[in-house]
């Protein structure tokens, strides 16, 4: 049975929830002038409804837009219980809808008619038109949904519930995964949230799921999932015609990915992109990126991949996530990509943006800990686990000191190792004098981790330390020392140096060196980290994901001209 909560049209009021969970109401929750509507209606038709139709569902991928002229419309959330309760209303000239609405990921609220309503219906397909056409009302509607969506986020609602405890490391891949690709969630940690034992009794997972579970729109469980099986739940994996052949094939949604996705769709390339994991790559892993032009204070990892990230599908690009590529064939054109799910995609040109990933200790008891206290990302999810204790970051890059400062704020101490001599070489100056000014820091030189200590969760740390052994009780450990690229699914398709990395432009003979991005093979482009003797930060990431795709629109003219053949 479904419960509602009134709220009041034109602005939210959760049950149970504060009302002013949406800022900037004005903005949040816009009346669009007469003008406007009129506009609006090119696009769409006119549609009346009773009171308690719904205009969408949960979960629905083909929702359209609505544009409210007289009457209420609610956006429903789910209680938990298998109940409703009314988390945005809509009165005349304003409009429902949330981010999803730019792609073909599913609703994450429900819409249903209060009263008896007249709308003007835009489908989806026209509403892409509309916002490309229109750009004023585009913008306010982006805005719009841009700050629902992070009140839905602030405030932990949108249907999805996470119970766990925060000691079990697939807990914190389940937190981490839904964080990172921008998906309001309520969190009940198992260990000190009563809500978490009455909503394990509402559902009775029982044995031998155990926990955690993820509920999704208050109905159905799933127990201990994977990411791909957590992205499909959610629909927030884009489909893609396995018939079409695309012309780009972004792999990887680091910062250059996403650039290569918004420059290549927003110049009308038909663009697919495909992640591992989660929009941002090792950039969302950081809790704030300062020497990013354009943001003097800062911008953290997550918050720049989500707009990157919006701003692809709104040009029209695919995202395809928590999906990794297996193979490449690039033995014939177009080329052919497997998934690991066991999809292919068909693309004329692919772009190589799959970065690096963490370099892990050589030590055998290191898996025992991951996320079990040993971690990889120091954002705020990490940051939240080690107030008040003594941590240790490893590493002397600047990855290591960002992560030393932001915990720092959080921990009671942090131990920095670092294997050299100083940090001068290896850092930048901004973070070295922020270590050195810090009270809680104590960076130790000539320093090496050399055994972890626990039963479950990790306990202490052991390291030498100019020849001598050092053990502190250590229940949080970060390791930021380094990164290998991610190159193996390029099964020898394309030319890498010794060290793995894919080797592009100036490297290669002559005649295929058609832009500083080409690799060995004509077609096929490498960006970013994942590139040999490339600069390795995020600016000079997304400069070389927004550039490449000027030759690739060469490559494709060049293939046109031959009638879809590779150049001799
Ligand atoms: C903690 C931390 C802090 C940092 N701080 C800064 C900073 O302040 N300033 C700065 O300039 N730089 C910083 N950097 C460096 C910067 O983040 C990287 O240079 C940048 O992210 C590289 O971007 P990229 O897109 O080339 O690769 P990545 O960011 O590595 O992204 C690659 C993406 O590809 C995906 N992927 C890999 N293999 C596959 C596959 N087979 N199939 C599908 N997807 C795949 C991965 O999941 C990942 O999302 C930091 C790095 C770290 C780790």
């Amino acid at each position: 049975m479904s419960t509602i909560t009134p709220a009041h049209p034109g602005f939210a009021v959760a049950g149970g929830a504060p009302d002013d969970i949406f800022e900037k109401p004005d903005q949040t929750f816009p009346r669009l002038p007469a003008e406007m509507v009129e506009r609006v209606m090119r696009y769409g038709h006119l549609e009346t409804f009773d009171g308690g139709a719904h205009l969408y569902r949960f979960g629905e991928r083909d929702f359209d837009f609505f544009l409210v002229l007289d009457g209420t419309v609610d956006a429903l959330d789910n209680d938990g219980k298998g109940g409703n309760i009314v988390l945005m209303s809509y009165g005349a000239k304003q409009f429902s809808g949330e981010l999803n609405l730019f792609s073909d990921r599913a609703a994450l609220l429900s819409a249903r008619t209060l009263r008896p309503t007249q709308l003007i219906r835009v489908p989806r397909a026209s509403f892409q038109r509309m916002v490309s056409a229109e750009p004023d009302i585009g913008e306010i509607i982006l805005r719009a949904y841009i700050l629902r969506r992070a009140g839905m986020i602030r405030h932990a609602e949108g249907g999805t519930v996470l119970v766990g405890s925060l000691r079990s490391a697939d807990t914190l891949r389940i937190q981490s995964f839904l964080i990172r690709n921008g998906l309001p969630h309520r969190f009940l940690d198992s260990d000190t949230t009563p809500e978490a034992i009455s909503a394990l009794e509402w559902f009775r997972p029982g044995e031998p799921g155990g926990l955690p579970i993820v509920i999704i729109d208050g109905k159905n469980i799933l127990h201990c999932p994977g990411n791909a099986e957590l992205a499909d739940a959610l629909g927030i994996t884009e489909t893609v015609d396995p018939k079409r052949i695309y012309d780009v094939a972004v792999i990887g949604a680091g910062p250059a990915g996403l650039a290569a996705a918004v420059y290549a769709a927003s110049e009308g390339l038909d663009t697919v992109v495909v992640e591992a994991i989660a929009p941002g790559g090792q950039a969302g892993s950081s809790s704030r990126i300062e020497n990013y032009l354009g943001f003097p204070t800062g911008i953290s990892g997550q918050m720049l991949a989500a707009r990157a990230q919006v701003q692809a599908q709104k040009f029209g690009a695919r995202l395809m996530i928590a999906r990794s590529a297996t193979a490449l064939d690039c033995g014939d054109l177009p080329f052919r990509l497997a998934l690991d799910d066991g999809a292919s995609i068909s693309a004329s040109s692919v772009v190589v943006a799959s970065g690096a990933r963490y370099r892990r200790l050589d030590l055998a008891e290191l898996s025992r800990f991951e996320g079990q206290g040993v971690h990889y990302a120091a954002t705020s999810l990490e940051g939240g686990l080690c107030s008040g204790s003594d941590v240790v970051v490893v590493g002397g890059g600047n990855s290591a000191g960002q992560a030393a400062v932001f915990i720092s704020g959080k921990a009671r101490h942090v131990h920095m190792l670092v294997r050299g001599n100083g940090l001068a070489t290896t850092m930048s100056d901004y973070l070295v004098r922020r270590i050195e000014n810090s009270t809680n820091i104590t960076l130790h030189l000539r320093s090496k981790v050399t055994g972890l200590l626990g039963e479950k969760y990790l306990e202490a740390v052991r390291w030498r330390e100019d020849e001598k052994d050092v053990v502190l009780a250590i229940s949080n450990l970060f390791l930021m020392i380094g990164a290998e690229p991610s190159t193996e699914w390029l099964n020898g398709c394309v030319a890498l140096d010794e060290k793995g990395f894919v080797e592009t432009g100036h490297l290669l003979r002559e005649e295929v060196a058609t832009t500083p991005y080409a690799t060995s093979i004509p077609g096929i482009f490498a960006v970013g980290d994942v590139r040999a003797n490339s600069v390795k930060r995020v600016a000079s990431s997304v400069g070389e994901g927004s550039v490449v795709v000027h030759a690739i629109h060469g490559w494709l003219k060049e293939l046109a001209a031959r009638d879809g053949q590779p150049p001799a």
